[in-house]
């Protein structure tokens, strides 16, 4: 196969596009995908200051580079989970990464907050990850709101958005149906939120990874269940291989035409919001679920403590 570009010998094979680039012209197809999705879905501008979320993986260190070269005002934010055997090599790729590339790092660590995520795992009765996950999207929010960023930029990429969209619909989960998009408003104590890798398949982030000689954090989490959404990303490439397009098509199809129809159905519905009185997050209630969580922690542990 030919590179459609140059008509080199193409690397990557790209058959929901109906082409294939060579090693060069590929990264140039990558920046073209972020930079449509950026001004398509009126993501951010060069004036604004973006806060990128990154856990060492392939796709959010892809974000941050492709995202510094196209000149944006960017700072990594990573946070260390405090995993035995699992975080500080995450760490380590990301803050090897910024080094290398020249990038501003911010780092929050768990552990110093009072709650690593072993702590959650041993005292909450609840799947570990959907705790860590939450823990997570808070840390991300606050610091975004607390340090004055614009925007926070997350890694996510169609495979990702497209397996949480079936999800959702399997469950016909409207709350989540009218929230999900490449573009979250800000609101509320909450900054805005974009996926700027949302036109690109996590093939095609994998490849300008390699590419880019991009050094990732690939480990598994120990304490991944394998269950979150794997399944779906299967089928979704088992319909992918046999009808290239049918991903990006499906996504596509629910920003045009389902999320307004379920942004309607949820109009109006939302509790009021007021900032946590223990850290500043909007919440319902007077104290945020993520204050509440590390409050339990500390009462069972004191309490394990004098048994
Ligand atoms: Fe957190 Fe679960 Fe991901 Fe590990 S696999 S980092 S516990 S969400
Ligand atoms: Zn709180």
């Amino acid at each position: 196969m030919k590179c459609i570009r140059c008509k080199k010998t193409a690397c990557v094979a790209l058959p929901s596009h109906h082409s294939g680039f060579c090693k060069d012209c590929f990264p140039l197809f990558f920046t073209k995908q972020v930079e449509t999705a950026i001004r398509r879905e009126k993501m951010f501008t060069h004036d604004e200051r973006i806060l990128v979320a990154l856990s060492g993986g392939k796709d959010s260190l892809a974000l941050m580079l492709e995202l510094k070269l196209q000149g944006y005002d960017v700072t990594g934010l990573h946070i260390d989970l405090g995993i035995p055997n699992s975080s500080g090599k995450a760490r380590k790729k990301v803050e090897d990464f910024c080094d290398l590339h020249d990038l501003d790092l911010c780092v929050f660590e768990m552990e110093k907050w009072g709650l690593p995520i072993p702590d959650i795992k041993q005292y909450v009765k609840r799947p570990v990850c959907s705790v860590c996950g939450k823990m997570k999207r808070h840390h991300f929010n606050r610091i975004a709101r607390e340090e004055g960023f614009d925007v926070l930029a997350t890694g996510h990429n169609l495979d990702d958005e497209v397996a949480r969209l079936f999800a959702n619909t399997l469950r016909w989960d409207t709350a989540y149906l009218s929230d999900q998009g490449p573009t979250l408003p800000a609101s509320d104590g909450f900054v805005r939120k974009v996926k700027p890798l949302f036109r690109l398949s996590e093939f095609e982030t994998a490849n300008y990874a390699f590419l880019k000689g991009i050094e990732i954090h690939s480990d598994p989490c120990p304490y991944a269940s394998g269950a979150s959404f794997t399944h779906h990303k299967e089928l979704w490439g088992e319909l992918e291989y046999r009808s290239p397009g049918q991903k990006f098509q499906f996504y596509q199809s629910f920003l045009k035409k389902g999320k307004p129809a379920f942004a309607n159905l949820e109009k109006e519905t939302g509790d009021e919001l007021n900032p946590c009185i223990e850290c500043g997050s909007p919440t319902s209630a007077g104290t945020c679920s993520v204050c509440r969580i590390k409050a339990a922690v500390k009462a069972s542990k004191a309490e394990a403590e004098v048994e």
